[in-house]
């Protein structure tokens, strides 16, 4: 199985010719994203590289993607703990959610400790501005959802249901 490293070199190498072919669709009229739509992509992909990286089932290590969290690495142990190494955190469609899905948790709880000690908090951290449509976040997940499939490619792991069944009948063992 590759290293952090060698996962980050993976994805940039991929990231670089996804690049260079959208640069020459785009000139050749077939394709025509918008800055803001670039800029969502690159920012979720390299996000997803070396800060969500599937390896954080390892994070009761010291793995790549916990370090690229500098002093907040330790946000990621409990998830380290929760789910065996190359389980259902290394799927393909749930894998990813798992760990949005933590982090949503965290911030969700610090939100409401944020609340309860400082209740005038309340009034100024609105969620009204957060876009709502499908396509302002299709490039975040694109940008995300890739990253997290080249790392599993490069593990040797397969878009195969029946290893999400043999994980989950793992975890109950
Ligand atoms: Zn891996």
């Amino acid at each position: 199985m590759p290293s952090g490293n060698v996962h980050n070199l993976i994805n940039t190498g991929a990231f670089l010719v996804i690049a260079g072919s959208t640069a020459y669709a785009r000139q050749q009229g077939l394709v025509s994203p918008s800055w803001p739509e670039i800029l969502a992509f690159t920012g979720s992909f390299f996000i997803g590289t070396f800060m969500m990286s599937p390896d954080l089932d390892l994070a009761e290590q010291n793995v790549n993607s916990k370090k690229a969290w500098g002093p907040l690495g330790f946000i990621w142990v409990p998830y380290g703990k929760m789910f065996s190494h190359r389980g259902l955190s290394h799927t393909w469609i749930v894998g990813p959610l798992t760990r949005l899905g933590y982090l949503t948790l965290l911030l969700a709880a610090l939100y409401y400790l944020v609340v309860l000690l400082m209740p005038e908090m309340k009034s100024k951290i609105t969620f009204e501005n957060v876009p709502k449509t499908l396509e302002f976040w299709q490039p975040y997940i694109l940008g995300y959802y890739l990253s997290q499939w080249l790392h599993l490619i490069a593990d040797g792991i397969s878009p195969d249901m029946r290893a999400l069944g043999r994980t989950f009948k793992k975890k109950k063992r």
